[in-house]
């Protein structure tokens, strides 16, 4: 089937997210007419930021790192040069103390030492012994051995997720623990690749990462909003998107009181919200989603991570992320920090409801775990409730995403992209690639001359 063309009426983009704000600016370049609704007051989606008394906060921690040359153009030419690099510094909290993220093969002899001896033990054994390939539980076990899955992976999982790693699909370990690691493909799967690993380790230089200066990562979609607005597009905000679907098209899309006969709809919203608004049978495809506690503290904390990871029980939160160390702009003063706290749930459940009532539970853990010395420190703790965070990929959902996608290919005039759009646990530059290709696509079919990523990127798509 091939897609309407982009210049024969509007192209409605739902969702003001990376993968919507970059597709309508590259869409707007190339001279279509684009309107953008968002749901919420401001775009960027789960990259946009908050701002409070001096300190700024992302949803969790944000930093970009891409090896697409595309990508790197096309953040320059946005950024222009303002932007700060730096190194990871990321950690996970056990047992009572710190531990550089992601293990490095040089900080297992760091570990408590019956936990080192098992952990080589099963490294050496680990070659010989065979595991199942479709779950997470197996991935890990393949990949670090018992002693580790039991002690960093499956509680973290269970606590985060929510689900048994036996029910989470092995995509989930792929795409989480890999891209967490990045660059270092560590070879872990027996005593002789740890040691060759480790060796090439100790002399490799570390990847930098970008960060935007003057106001949080949310000013890059917010100077994206302002160059689209400036071609011509609208960008509806504070409004939800409804679809209104026949004889195999979206006919209309709903903003309020407007209504809209759009050439294309770009979906970059949850996929089961499009099923449910065109009454397709609801999908298996639960999302995850977040209460980030913002809490400002007037002290420097001791620890000076990017994130960090708290697996354990006992401690309320999952990860906690200290936005000084991306830019320093995002603190009234230096002797002030900011740290944005994430307790993971499924939207309207008891603690998504309730979410202010963690918020002493929230303090008290920083002071357990060494970050803040008192109550009396903290200034302020705002409490922010984002949905669909993360997609939940349990075992059986490339099945089931795959029955929606296919209900969803009979509008000839849809076309899902991004991470929530597309269930997909991605990063910003996967979702700026995504919009990259299709726009590309999009513009091909609508019987425009051949143009390649690298032009779009650079802005000469018109
Ligand atoms: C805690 C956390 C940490 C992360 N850390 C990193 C990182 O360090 N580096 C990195 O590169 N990536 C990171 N990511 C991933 C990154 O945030 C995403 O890849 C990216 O923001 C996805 O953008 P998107 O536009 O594809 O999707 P989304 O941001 O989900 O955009 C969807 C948009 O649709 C809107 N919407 C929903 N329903 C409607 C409706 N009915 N009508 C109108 N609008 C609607 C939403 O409000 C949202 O703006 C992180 C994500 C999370 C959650």
């Amino acid at each position: 089937m091939s897609t309407p063309s982009v210049f024969s009426g509007p192209v409605v983009i739902v969702g003001g997210g990376v993968a919507g704000m970059v597709t309508a600016h590259l869409l707007t370049e190339a001279g279509a007419k684009v309107i953008v609704i968002e749901q919420f007051e401001r775009v960027g989606g789960l990259a946009r930021s908050y701002q409070y008394d001096g300190f700024t906060f992302d949803c969790g921690p944000h930093r970009f790192h891409t090896e697409n040359p595309n990508i790197k153009t096309y953040l320059d030419r946005v950024l222009k040069a303002n932007t700060t690099a730096f190194p990871r510094l990321s950690e996970v909290f056990f047992e009572g103390s710190y531990y550089r993220w992601p293990l490095h093969p040089k900080n297992l002899v760091q570990l408590p030492l019956p936990l080192a001896v098992k952990s080589a033990i099963d490294l050496a054994i680990n070659g010989s012994k065979t595991y199942g390939t479709s779950n997470f539980e197996d991935y890990v076990l393949r990949q670090y051995g018992p002693t580790l899955y039991e002690n960093f992976f499956k509680g973290y999982s269970i606590k985060f997720l929510g689900i048994h790693p036996k029910e989470t699909h092995a995509d989930w370990a792929k795409v989480g623990i890999n891209r967490a690691i990045i660059d270092d493909k560590l070879q872990m799967q027996n005593l002789a690749q740890l040691a060759k690993s480790t060796l090439l380790q100790f002399n490799k230089a570390e990847i930098n990462f970008i960060y935007p200066t003057g106001g949080g990562l949310g000013i890059t979609w917010e100077v994206i909003a302002d160059k689209v607005r400036a071609g011509g597009g609208r960008i509806l905000t504070s409004t939800g998107a409804r679809l209104a679907g026949g004889n195999g098209r979206i006919e209309a899309v709903y903003a309020g009181s407007e209504r809209i006969e759009p050439s294309l709809v770009i979906w970059t919203a949850p996929i089961t919200l499009a099923c449910d608004q065109l009454g397709l049978e609801a999908p298996d495809l639960p999302y995850l989603s977040t209460l980030f506690y913002n809490v400002m503290v007037e002290e420097s904390v001791k620890k000076e991570y990017q994130w960090c990871y708290y697996g354990a029980d006992d401690i309320v939160f999952s990860r906690v992320s200290t936005p000084k160390y991306f830019a320093h702009d995002t603190v009234p003063h230096m002797g002030a920090t900011g740290l944005c706290v994430e307790v993971t749930c499924r939207e309207g459940d008891e603690r998504w409801v309730h979410a202010e009532r963690l918020t002493d539970w929230v303090v008290d853990d920083l002071i357990k775990v060494g970050m803040i010395s008192s109550r009396r420190k903290v200034h302020d703790v705002r409490v922010e409730r984002v949905p669909n965070t993360y997609p939940i990929y349990h075992t059986r959902y490339p099945v089931e995403l795959e029955r929606t996608r296919k209900a969803l290919a009979k509008y000839e005039n849809l076309q899902l992209a991004g991470r929530t759009g597309m269930f997909w646990y991605n990063n910003m530059d996967h979702s700026i690639e995504n919009a990259m290709q299709l726009t590309r696509k999009l513009l091909r079919e609508s019987g425009r001359a051949e143009i390649d990523e690298k032009a779009l990127a650079a802005g000469m798509a018109g």
